[in-house]
């Protein structure tokens, strides 16, 4: 089995739908291995995207990322990042499959309802950005 980290973003916890998403993730066979209602500075969102920093979309993602309480969580599964990544769907839920999280809740390409880790290194890299060692068991 490995891992991967997730984040049910603020436009998907401010609507409520955090319930509904932990539901389906769980019924997809991810375990919850960490997991947190915690929110993000500004400061604390670039930092996580600072990959993103080039991009014409970066400040508009901070202040979104930055505007209300989101989960972070890290999930046990095998094949736990390329799974996780057909469970949410495209980046633009206008793509996204039928029946994907992304293409039931997500609002926009931006405001997309969750995040997923596109490697096994930034799994771990963005996990560790939430979660000690001790909450990582
Ligand atoms: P995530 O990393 O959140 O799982 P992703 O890997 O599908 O998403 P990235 O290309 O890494 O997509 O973009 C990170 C996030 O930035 C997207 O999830 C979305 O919220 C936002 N984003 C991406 N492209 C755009 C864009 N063109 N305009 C506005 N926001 C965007």
């Amino acid at each position: 089995t490995n891992r991967t980290f997730t984040m049910i973003k603020p436009d998907a916890f401010g609507a409520g739908n955090a319930g509904a998403i932990l539901k389906m993730i769980e019924e997809s066979g991810f375990k919850l291995v960490a997991m947190k209602v915690t929110r993000l500075s500004a400061e604390a969102a670039g930092q996580f995207y600072a990959v993103h920093k080039e991009r014409p979309f970066y400040g508009d993602l901070c202040a979104y990322m930055s505007s209300g309480p989101i989960i972070a969580a890290i999930l046990e599964k095998e094949n736990a990042v390329a799974d996780f990544r057909t469970l949410i769907g495209a980046t633009n839920p206008a793509n996204a499959a039928e029946g994907t999280i992304r293409k039931i809740f997500a609002k926009s390409l931006e405001e997309n309802a969750v995040h997923g880790s596109d490697s096994d290194e930034n799994a771990a890299i963005e996990g560790s950005f939430f979660f000690s060692d001790l909450e990582k068991v």
